[in-house]
Protein backbone atom coordinates (compact mmCIF):
# COMPACT_ATOMS: atom_id res chain seq x y z
CA UNK A 1 0.00 0.00 0.00
CA UNK A 2 1.28 3.57 -0.78
CA UNK A 3 1.99 5.72 1.81
CA UNK A 4 1.61 9.15 1.07
CA UNK A 5 2.79 11.68 3.26
CA UNK A 6 1.30 15.11 4.20
CA UNK A 7 4.27 17.38 2.70
CA UNK A 8 2.43 20.62 3.26
CA UNK A 9 1.66 19.63 7.56
CA UNK A 10 3.84 21.16 10.05
CA UNK A 11 6.12 18.14 11.69
CA UNK A 12 3.71 18.83 15.01
CA UNK A 13 -0.13 19.17 14.43
CA UNK A 14 -0.35 20.55 17.79
CA UNK A 15 -2.11 24.33 17.16
CA UNK A 16 -2.39 25.29 20.82
CA UNK A 17 -2.87 29.16 18.60
CA UNK A 18 -6.56 27.98 18.90
CA UNK A 19 -7.74 31.72 17.74
CA UNK A 20 -5.23 32.39 15.50
CA UNK A 21 -5.52 28.70 13.57
CA UNK A 22 -6.50 29.14 10.14
CA UNK A 23 -8.63 26.10 10.47
CA UNK A 24 -10.79 28.20 13.27
CA UNK A 25 -11.34 30.74 10.87
CA UNK A 26 -10.76 29.98 7.11
CA UNK A 27 -11.56 32.91 5.52
CA UNK A 28 -8.30 35.89 6.03
CA UNK A 29 -9.36 38.44 8.35
CA UNK A 30 -8.40 41.91 8.00
CA UNK A 31 -7.93 44.55 10.04
CA UNK A 32 -9.15 48.39 9.31
CA UNK A 33 -7.21 51.01 10.33
CA UNK A 34 -9.35 53.89 9.39
CA UNK A 35 -10.06 53.39 5.85
CA UNK A 36 -6.82 51.24 4.86
CA UNK A 37 -7.02 47.53 5.24
CA UNK A 38 -4.76 44.94 5.98
CA UNK A 39 -5.31 41.62 4.62
CA UNK A 40 -8.25 43.03 2.25
CA UNK A 41 -7.71 42.85 -1.47
CA UNK A 42 -5.23 45.57 -1.75
CA UNK A 43 -1.65 46.02 0.14
CA UNK A 44 -0.82 48.46 2.53
CA UNK A 45 2.35 50.84 3.08
CA UNK A 46 3.65 51.95 6.20
CA UNK A 47 6.43 54.59 5.85
CA UNK A 48 8.44 57.09 8.35
CA UNK A 49 11.42 57.14 10.53
CA UNK A 50 12.46 54.50 12.94
CA UNK A 51 12.73 57.44 15.70
CA UNK A 52 10.59 60.88 15.74
CA UNK A 53 13.78 63.85 16.47
CA UNK A 54 12.13 67.04 15.81
CA UNK A 55 9.02 68.73 14.66
CA UNK A 56 10.30 69.53 11.36
CA UNK A 57 12.09 66.11 11.00
CA UNK A 58 8.65 64.12 11.45
CA UNK A 59 6.49 66.66 9.59
CA UNK A 60 8.29 66.84 6.69
CA UNK A 61 8.69 62.76 6.60
CA UNK A 62 4.93 62.83 6.68
CA UNK A 63 4.46 64.69 3.93
CA UNK A 64 7.11 63.26 1.79
CA UNK A 65 5.64 59.09 2.18
CA UNK A 66 1.70 61.03 1.85
CA UNK A 67 2.58 62.06 -1.03
CA UNK A 68 4.37 58.87 -2.37
CA UNK A 69 1.45 56.44 -1.57
CA UNK A 70 2.24 55.45 2.21
CA UNK A 71 -1.02 55.46 4.22
CA UNK A 72 0.25 55.04 7.87
CA UNK A 73 3.28 56.97 9.08
CA UNK A 74 5.62 55.57 11.37
CA UNK A 75 7.82 56.48 14.31
CA UNK A 76 9.37 55.58 17.26
CA UNK A 77 8.49 58.04 20.38
CA UNK A 78 9.66 55.39 22.92
CA UNK A 79 12.83 53.24 21.51
CA UNK A 80 14.10 50.09 22.27
CA UNK A 81 17.62 50.67 22.30
CA UNK A 82 20.20 47.84 22.87
CA UNK A 83 22.54 50.72 25.05
CA UNK A 84 21.10 53.09 27.49
CA UNK A 85 23.37 55.83 26.43
CA UNK A 86 22.09 55.83 22.82
CA UNK A 87 18.74 57.90 22.40
CA UNK A 88 15.74 56.53 23.80
CA UNK A 89 12.94 58.35 21.74
CA UNK A 90 10.84 61.70 22.68
CA UNK A 91 8.55 60.00 25.16
CA UNK A 92 5.51 62.18 25.14
CA UNK A 93 6.49 64.86 23.12
CA UNK A 94 6.93 62.50 20.49
CA UNK A 95 3.68 61.31 20.29
CA UNK A 96 2.52 64.88 20.29
CA UNK A 97 4.37 65.45 17.42
CA UNK A 98 2.56 62.12 15.69
CA UNK A 99 -0.31 63.73 16.56
CA UNK A 100 0.69 66.72 14.70
CA UNK A 101 1.71 65.04 12.01
CA UNK A 102 -1.84 62.89 11.31
CA UNK A 103 -3.74 65.97 11.58
CA UNK A 104 -2.07 67.95 9.10
CA UNK A 105 -1.38 64.81 6.37
CA UNK A 106 -4.16 62.60 7.13
CA UNK A 107 -2.22 59.85 7.57
CA UNK A 108 -2.57 57.51 10.35
CA UNK A 109 -0.18 57.01 12.96
CA UNK A 110 1.92 53.33 14.09
CA UNK A 111 3.94 53.91 17.23
CA UNK A 112 5.50 51.44 19.70
CA UNK A 113 4.26 50.61 23.38
CA UNK A 114 7.67 49.66 25.13
CA UNK A 115 5.84 49.31 28.82
CA UNK A 116 2.34 48.41 30.59
CA UNK A 117 2.74 51.74 32.33
CA UNK A 118 2.87 53.66 29.25
CA UNK A 119 -0.47 51.91 27.37
CA UNK A 120 -2.62 54.41 28.06
CA UNK A 121 -0.81 57.30 27.32
CA UNK A 122 0.35 55.65 24.07
CA UNK A 123 -2.81 54.43 22.91
CA UNK A 124 -4.33 58.52 23.43
CA UNK A 125 -1.88 59.16 20.42
CA UNK A 126 -1.45 56.13 18.33
CA UNK A 127 -4.12 54.53 15.68
CA UNK A 128 -2.15 51.43 15.81
CA UNK A 129 -0.03 50.12 18.78
CA UNK A 130 3.52 48.43 18.23
CA UNK A 131 4.39 45.27 20.11
CA UNK A 132 8.43 45.47 19.03
CA UNK A 133 10.95 42.87 18.71
CA UNK A 134 12.04 42.38 22.06
CA UNK A 135 8.66 42.75 24.00
CA UNK A 136 6.99 40.12 21.22
CA UNK A 137 6.86 37.82 24.35
CA UNK A 138 6.17 39.95 26.97
CA UNK A 139 2.44 38.69 28.14
CA UNK A 140 1.19 41.24 30.16
CA UNK A 141 2.29 43.80 28.19
CA UNK A 142 0.28 41.75 25.10
CA UNK A 143 -2.65 41.48 27.41
CA UNK A 144 -2.34 45.17 28.09
CA UNK A 145 -2.43 46.49 24.66
CA UNK A 146 -5.21 43.97 23.77
CA UNK A 147 -7.31 45.55 26.57
CA UNK A 148 -7.08 49.33 24.40
CA UNK A 149 -9.10 47.62 21.50
CA UNK A 150 -6.83 49.13 18.95
CA UNK A 151 -5.34 47.10 16.22
CA UNK A 152 -1.79 46.04 17.21
CA UNK A 153 1.10 45.48 14.93
CA UNK A 154 3.18 42.73 16.16
CA UNK A 155 6.84 42.09 15.38
CA UNK A 156 8.36 39.14 15.78
CA UNK A 157 10.49 38.69 18.28
CA UNK A 158 14.25 38.00 16.44
CA UNK A 159 14.65 35.22 18.18
CA UNK A 160 11.03 33.36 18.39
CA UNK A 161 9.88 30.07 16.45
CA UNK A 162 6.76 31.16 14.22
CA UNK A 163 5.01 29.25 16.52
CA UNK A 164 6.11 31.39 19.45
CA UNK A 165 4.74 34.21 17.33
CA UNK A 166 1.20 32.89 16.84
CA UNK A 167 1.06 31.95 20.54
CA UNK A 168 2.03 35.59 21.77
CA UNK A 169 -0.76 36.78 18.77
CA UNK A 170 -3.21 34.56 20.52
CA UNK A 171 -2.17 35.73 23.82
CA UNK A 172 -4.00 39.49 22.16
CA UNK A 173 -6.69 37.42 20.58
CA UNK A 174 -7.88 35.55 23.73
CA UNK A 175 -7.94 39.20 25.69
CA UNK A 176 -10.83 39.65 23.02
CA UNK A 177 -9.26 42.10 20.61
CA UNK A 178 -9.17 40.29 16.93
CA UNK A 179 -7.19 43.62 15.13
CA UNK A 180 -3.55 41.91 15.24
CA UNK A 181 -1.08 42.62 12.15
CA UNK A 182 1.63 40.48 12.38
CA UNK A 183 5.31 41.74 11.07
CA UNK A 184 8.34 39.55 10.11
CA UNK A 185 11.26 41.91 11.16
CA UNK A 186 14.18 39.17 10.60
CA UNK A 187 15.72 36.98 12.90
CA UNK A 188 19.16 36.77 14.01
CA UNK A 189 20.56 33.69 12.73
CA UNK A 190 24.27 32.49 12.97
CA UNK A 191 25.38 34.98 9.57
CA UNK A 192 25.07 38.72 10.72
CA UNK A 193 28.20 39.26 8.32
CA UNK A 194 26.63 41.25 5.70
CA UNK A 195 22.91 41.87 6.36
CA UNK A 196 21.46 43.15 10.45
CA UNK A 197 19.27 40.47 10.27
CA UNK A 198 18.13 37.38 7.96
CA UNK A 199 14.71 38.49 6.62
CA UNK A 200 12.64 35.29 7.29
CA UNK A 201 10.16 35.53 3.87
CA UNK A 202 9.24 31.63 4.93
CA UNK A 203 7.50 32.83 7.25
CA UNK A 204 4.60 35.00 4.76
CA UNK A 205 3.57 31.65 3.06
CA UNK A 206 3.39 29.91 6.05
CA UNK A 207 1.88 32.16 8.39
CA UNK A 208 -0.81 32.12 5.48
CA UNK A 209 -1.70 28.84 5.73
CA UNK A 210 -1.47 28.84 9.63
CA UNK A 211 -3.42 31.88 10.27
CA UNK A 212 -6.42 34.26 9.21
CA UNK A 213 -4.39 37.25 10.36
CA UNK A 214 -2.89 39.38 7.85
CA UNK A 215 0.95 39.49 7.58
CA UNK A 216 3.13 42.31 6.67
CA UNK A 217 6.96 43.09 6.16
CA UNK A 218 9.56 45.03 7.58
CA UNK A 219 12.15 45.22 5.04
CA UNK A 220 14.57 47.84 7.10
CA UNK A 221 14.52 45.78 10.23
CA UNK A 222 14.78 42.73 8.42
CA UNK A 223 18.29 43.81 6.40
CA UNK A 224 19.46 46.76 8.28
CA UNK A 225 20.87 48.17 4.58
CA UNK A 226 18.94 50.89 2.58
CA UNK A 227 20.57 49.78 -0.71
CA UNK A 228 18.68 46.02 -0.41
CA UNK A 229 15.08 47.47 0.70
CA UNK A 230 13.91 47.73 -2.81
CA UNK A 231 14.69 44.18 -3.62
CA UNK A 232 12.98 42.52 -0.47
CA UNK A 233 9.92 44.96 -0.70
CA UNK A 234 9.39 43.22 -4.28
CA UNK A 235 10.40 39.47 -2.65
CA UNK A 236 7.86 40.37 0.00
CA UNK A 237 4.50 41.70 -2.17
CA UNK A 238 5.63 38.42 -4.47
CA UNK A 239 5.36 36.18 -1.23
CA UNK A 240 1.71 37.45 -0.12
CA UNK A 241 2.48 39.83 2.03
CA UNK A 242 0.15 42.26 2.88
CA UNK A 243 1.90 45.72 3.91
CA UNK A 244 5.24 46.29 4.13
CA UNK A 245 6.81 49.08 6.94
CA UNK A 246 9.41 50.72 5.71
CA UNK A 247 11.99 53.29 7.35
CA UNK A 248 12.36 56.27 5.98
CA UNK A 249 14.86 59.80 7.05
CA UNK A 250 15.10 62.74 5.34
CA UNK A 251 18.62 62.59 6.23
CA UNK A 252 19.56 59.24 6.92
CA UNK A 253 23.27 59.65 8.25
CA UNK A 254 21.96 61.80 10.54
CA UNK A 255 19.39 59.56 11.76
CA UNK A 256 19.35 58.90 15.70
CA UNK A 257 18.61 55.73 15.17
CA UNK A 258 18.96 52.75 12.27
CA UNK A 259 20.87 55.36 10.02
CA UNK A 260 22.23 52.64 7.90
CA UNK A 261 18.82 51.10 6.44
CA UNK A 262 16.63 54.46 6.26
CA UNK A 263 15.71 55.35 2.67
CA UNK A 264 15.13 58.83 1.44
CA UNK A 265 12.20 60.67 1.01
CA UNK A 266 13.30 60.52 -3.00
CA UNK A 267 14.54 56.71 -2.76
CA UNK A 268 11.35 55.96 -0.97
CA UNK A 269 9.11 57.54 -3.64
CA UNK A 270 11.23 55.17 -6.55
CA UNK A 271 10.30 52.24 -4.40
CA UNK A 272 6.81 53.29 -4.17
CA UNK A 273 6.26 53.88 -7.87
CA UNK A 274 7.96 50.71 -8.76
CA UNK A 275 6.28 48.56 -6.10
CA UNK A 276 2.68 50.17 -7.90
CA UNK A 277 3.63 48.16 -11.30
CA UNK A 278 4.28 44.82 -8.98
CA UNK A 279 1.46 44.88 -7.13
CA UNK A 280 -1.19 46.09 -10.03
CA UNK A 281 0.69 42.85 -11.74
CA UNK A 282 0.22 40.62 -8.75
CA UNK A 283 -3.48 41.44 -8.76
CA UNK A 284 -3.42 43.45 -5.10
CA UNK A 285 -3.24 47.25 -5.60
CA UNK A 286 -1.71 49.44 -2.90
CA UNK A 287 -4.36 50.68 -1.21
C1 LIG B 1 11.37 49.78 15.00
O1 LIG B 1 10.33 49.54 14.36
O2 LIG B 1 12.01 50.85 14.90
C2 LIG B 1 11.92 48.72 15.86
C3 LIG B 1 12.63 48.99 16.94
O3 LIG B 1 11.64 47.51 15.39
P1 LIG B 1 11.95 46.05 15.98
O4 LIG B 1 11.18 45.96 17.26
O5 LIG B 1 11.47 45.14 14.91
O6 LIG B 1 13.44 45.97 16.19
MN1 LIG C 1 14.14 51.18 13.63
Amino acid sequence: MAVTADLSAPASHSRPYRLAYRGARPEPTSVSVGDVRFGADSVAVIAGPCSVESRDQILETARAVRAAGARILRGGAFKPRTSPYDFQGLGREGLELLAEAREETGLLVVTEVMDSLDVDLVARYADVLQIGSRNMSAFRLLQNVAETGKPILLKRGYQATIREWLLSAEYVLAHGNDRVILCERGIRTFDAEFTRNTLDLNAVPVLKQETHLPVIVDPSHGTGRADLVATMSRAALAAGADGLIVEVHRDPAAALSDARQALTSDAFADLMDDLRGLSRYLGRPIG
